[in-house]
């Protein structure tokens, strides 16, 4: 094999880099060789899906398409068409020049969420509820089978950042504020892109088969701890504080073989990630020894420079000098390209950073497969939504349910309601909608209060379904109290919280219960027994109204499988999530994390009651 390899090197067979007996490293060299910068450069490139054609990825060479949040509308091209859209593009790649194939990226965040009729699974700060690694990275497994479902063979997740202040936009991508649950649910990696083989070198990128796809951890480093939480902000932090709080989870993640990370829109003590060399080169590739590629964020290169795009050659060097491997959509590839070639050619940018950013993209491709695999097929497209998912995001609800109040005291529960009684109310603006119930990054970037959004089933419908068929349910979105008073409801059960955002469209100074639902609580709560559910991405201000509770869930974004909150209302099975992140009182004591020297929350890190299951 050595001789075979030798003989190839030397007498230029110019396709050696596609014998997959040949060692991956062999494999780039062979193929590096061979290219020119301008094919180098391609590689780097991450195009817009609405921008790329089978023309562009030919002529050019590109790395990488990724449907982003600009990518809009494809909410309802079933999985067939997903797998020939990106045939269509794999196609033009493979009859470029070198026939580099190119990898699809999207962010599949909880599920392959931008899929009608995918599975959507609590998102990330629900599943920090859960405490279970496992069940984690079962979804891993399952998000990786309905990626490949639309042939997708990447995905932007997961989001590693510890949240430190829940005002910020982004907190419910994050699993806790504690970087140890953070640490813990990287196992998520294993299900996505499976288990790296025992004894493989620390750091080098895995990806274990056609059922898998590629992992990117985002983002790095520091997103989760801006000042107030203000998105793409800056973090305040000395080094011991970083290396503590948000570095574990990339140290974690990097052992797990994780084949790409993002880099963070926010900065360091002043310094924009983007253009951070220390932490991006010399401390993640260099003293963490992370082998895959570096990706920007959408437009984060741009963004180094303010007005945004305001000086992109300067923006561009930075960037790739700082170590940034691949640019997730360059502003005009042409433009990118030259740019990139002028200044490898005034010695700005050595040609062996390039060659190192594409020698790193180059072994994500060769590990995951894709020269041997690059054709997507239809073998997956039944596992879009399938039964067993669906069943799996179900226990996921279930498990990230927090209970925080059970009536006065333990003597006078109130859960679990029972199945069978004569009248129940359920009312409130997010118990019969299913884009509430899923939140942002669904179907659409900021999600929609759509409430027929996609397949699922509401909280409503689950309740329903869970009583006893001889219990009248009564459903009103914002009764009021006279109507609550004049009906004799056994109970309510009231489902209130935030409308779905996104990102900096999160960001929120006050974290109070939106109206109506404050009012709805009130309007019930006063009149009759009442549970309330709060939907939301964190905890919200609740001292004022929650004396009018019998009992308080918190139900975070539980995605489409609404039983999950009926199983534990009913007693199916036993309330056991514990609270991800701090329960405040008021905001003014924000940031305020378990372990501060003053920690006076309402409920603290970890709390959560309990119910005995009572038999399905
Ligand atoms: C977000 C990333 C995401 C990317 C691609 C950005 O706005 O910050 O988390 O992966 O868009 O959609």
């Amino acid at each position: 094999l050595l001789f075979a390899s030798w003989v190839g090197a030397t007498t230029g067979d110019s396709t050696l880099y596609k014998d997959p007996t040949q060692k991956i490293n062999m494999r780039i060299k062979h193929l590096m060789d061979q290219m020119t910068l301008e094919e180098k450069i391609g590689q780097m490139a991450q195009l817009d899906r609405v921008a790329a054609t089978q023309e562009i990825m030919r002529e050019y060479s590109i790395g990488s398409i990724l449907s982003g949040g600009g990518s809009w509308p494809h909410e309802h091209m079933k999985p067939e068409e997903w797998v020939d859209m990106l045939n269509n593009f794999q196609n033009g790649s493979l009859s470029s020049r070198l026939a580099i194939p190119m990898i699809y990226g999207i962010d599949a965040v909880h599920g392959n969420n931008n899929v009608y009729k995918a599975t959507i699974f609590p998102h990330n700060v629900g599943l920090g509820a859960t405490r279970d690694p496992e069940l984690v990275r079962r979804i891993g497994t399952a998000t990786a089978l309905e990626a490949r479902a639309t042939g997708i063979n990447y995905v932007f997740a997961p989001c590693i950042a510890v949240c430190r202040d829940p005002r910020w936009g982004r907190c419910y991508e994050s699993y806790s504020e504690d970087p140890k649950i953070v640490e813990q649910m990287t196992e998520i990696i294993n299900g996505l892109q499976g288990e790296i083989p025992p004894n493989s070198r620390k750091g080098v990128p895995y990806m274990g088969g056609k059922d898998k796809v590629v992992a990117c951890a985002k983002h790095f480093v520091g997103d989760g701890g801006t000042t107030k939480g203000i998105n793409e902000h800056n973090t305040v932090i000395d080094w011991h504080e970083l290396l503590s709080i948000h570095m574990p989870g990339y140290y974690h993640s990097i052992i797990k073989g994780v084949s790409t990370i993002m880099v963070s829109y926010s900065s360091i003590n002043g310094v924009k990630m983007h253009a951070n060399k220390d932490l991006v080169t010399n401390f993640l590739k260099g003293t963490l020894r992370f082998r895959g590629f570096v990706i920007s964020d959408w437009q984060g290169v741009d963004k180094i420079t303010y007005p945004q795009h305001a000086n992109y050659s300067d923006s561009l060097l930075k960037a790739i000098n700082a170590g940034i491997d691949m640019v997730m959509l360059p502003y005009n590839f042409t433009e990118f390209s030259s740019i990139l070639v002028s200044h490898v050619k005034n010695n700005l940018i050595p040609l062996s950073r390039i060659d190192d950013a594409v020698r790193r993209i180059l072994r994500v491709k060769f590990s995951m497969g894709l020269f041997e695999n690059p054709i997507a097929d239809y073998s997956f497209v039944d596992k879009l939504g399938s039964q067993a998912h669906r069943d799996l995001a179900r226990e996921a609800v279930r498990k990230s349910l927090v209970l925080l109040k059970n009536g006065e005291n333990a003597d006078s529960p109130i859960l679990p309601l029972p199945k069978r009684t004569s009248k129940i109310l359920v009312a409130g603006s997010h118990a019969n909608n299913l884009g509430l119930q899923c939140g942002g990054w669904t179907i659409t970037w900021e999600g929609l209060s759509n409430k027929n959004l996609t397949v699922g089933t509401t909280i409503l419908n689950a309740i329903s379904d869970a009583v006893d068929p001889s219990t009248e349910i009564v459903y009103s979105e914002n009764p009021d109290t006279e109507f609550v008073k004049a009906n004799n409801f056994s109970y309510a059960i009231v489902v209130v919280g935030e409308p779905p955002y996104v990102e900096t469209k999160g960001d929120n100074m006050n974290l109070t219960i939106p109206e109506p639902g404050l009012g709805t609580i009130k309007n019930v709560c006063d009149g009759t027994k009442c549970v309330v559910v709060l939907v939301s991405g964190r905890p919200l201000v609740v001292e004022p109204s929650l004396p009018l509770m019998d009992a308080f869930v918190a139900a975070w974004l539980p995605g489409t499988e609404g039983q999950g909150v009926a199983d534990v209302l009913f007693g199916d099975y036993g309330f056991s999530g514990k609270l991800p992140r701090t329960w405040f009182k008021s905001v003014d004591q924000l940031p305020m994390n378990v372990g501060d020297e003053h920690y006076d929350p309402l409920f603290p890190f970890g709390f959560g009651l309990t119910t005995e299951a009572i038999g399905a």
